[in-house]
C-alpha cells in the first residue's frame, strides 16, 4: 500500500466528500453528518442511481474476468463495499491481480478491506490523483504486467474531473501505457437523459463543494475514441449487460460502456 505525494491522513469531517457522499447513498456507514446533509437533499432517485451503477461495477468486472482478464487497475475505488471489485474477479480467476486508486483519504483508511485478497491473487492500494495520471501508472507497475492485457476501470469518476483540468486527455494518456487486448470500464453521469435531475444533483453537490461535471452521450463517447466498444456498446448502467428477464427500465441516468484497446 502507498501514498503518493500526498498530505497525511487526515479526514476532513467539516466538509462533504465525493467517497463518503457516495457510501451514503449506497446505505453505508462509512461518513458524517456533512455528507449525509447532501445526500439527504439530492432527489431520491440519486440513490438509486448509486446502485445501479455499482451493479454494472459487478458485471462489468465479471465479464472481464470471464474473457480471461486477470489484471486490474481501478481508479476512483469508493470505501469499500461488498463485494468490491477483487472479489468479483477472484471468485472467477482467483490469481487476478487488482490495484485500487482513490485521491480520498477515507478510502486509504478503509483499505485493509481491499487488500484481503484471493491466496493466489494480489491486491494492493495507492493514494493518488487521477488527475497524475503517471504516478499511478509508476506505481501500478510494480504489481501489474503492462505487457498483458489490463482492464482499466473509471467507475462514476470522470464526472469529477472538468474539461479545463483535461479529463479526456487524462483518460487517453492512460490507456496509451495499456497494451493489445486492454479493456476500458467507464461509467459517467449523464446530463442530457434526465436534465432537471442531473442539474438539481449537480446544484446539492455544489452547494456541498463538491464540483461535478456530469456529460453529455457525446461528451461521454469520446472517452473511448479509437477503442473498440464491446457490445452492446454505450448504453446506461441499467441497461449494460442484462438480458432478458433481468432487465429493468433505465432509471440510473449513468452512461456505461466496456471498451477494447485494439
Ligand atoms: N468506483 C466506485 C466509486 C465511485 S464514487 C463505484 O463506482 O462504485 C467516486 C470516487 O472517485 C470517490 O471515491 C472519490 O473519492 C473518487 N475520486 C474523485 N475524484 C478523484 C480524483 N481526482 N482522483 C482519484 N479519485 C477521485
Amino acid at each position: 500500500m502507498t501514498t503518493d505525494s500526498l498530505p497525511p491522513l487526515e479526514i476532513d469531517t467539516s466538509k462533504a466528500h465525493p467517497a463518503r457522499v457516495y457510501d451514503w447513498l449506497l446505505g453505508g456507514k462509512d461518513n458524517y453528518p456533512v455528507d449525509e446533509a447532501v445526500g439527504q437533499r439530492l432527489p431520491a432517485e440519486a440513490r438509486d442511481a448509486a446502485r445501479q451503477n455499482r451493479q454494472f461495477m459487478h458485471r462489468a468486472a465479471a465479464w472481464l474476468a470471464g474473457q480471461g482478464i486477470d489484471q486490474f487497475l481501478d481508479i476512483g475505488t469508493g470505501i469499500p463495499t461488498q463485494p468490491n471489485l477483487h472479489q468479483i474477479v477472484q471468485e472467477i480467476v482467483p490469481t487476478a491481480k487488482v490495484v485500487y486508486t482513490d485521491n480520498d483519504p477515507i478510502v486509504l483508511r478503509h483499505a485493509e478491506a481491499l487488500l484481503i485478497s484471493s491466496d493466489e491473487g494480489v491486491t494492493d492500494y495507492i493514494q493518488a490523483d487521477v488527475r497524475e495520471p503517471e504516478s499511478i501508472v509508476r506505481h501500478a507497475r510494480r504489481i501489474l504486467d503492462f505487457d498483458r492485457p489490463i482492464a482499466l476501470s473509471l467507475i462514476a469518476l470522470m464526472h469529477f474531473v472538468t474539461d479545463e483540468q483535461d479529463a479526456h486527455g487524462i483518460v487517453r494518456n492512460l490507456i496509451a501505457t495499456l497494451p493489445t487486448g486492454s479493456h476500458l470500464v467507464l461509467s459517467h453521469a449523464a446530463s442530457d437523459l434526465y436534465p432537471e435531475l442531473a442539474a438539481q444533483v449537480t446544484a446539492e453537490y455544489a452547494k456541498g463543494g463538491i464540483q461535478l461535471g456530469f456529460r453529455t452521450r457525446p461528451e461521454v463517447e469520446r472517452f473511448f475514441d479509437g477503442l473498440d466498444l464491446v457490445p452492446p456498446g454505450l448504453v446506461t448502467a441499467t441497461e449494460w449487460g442484462v438480458s432478458g428477464t433481468d432487465a429493468v427500465p433505465e432509471g440510473s441516468g449513468i452512461y456505461a460502456a466496456v471498451a477494447r484497446v485494439p
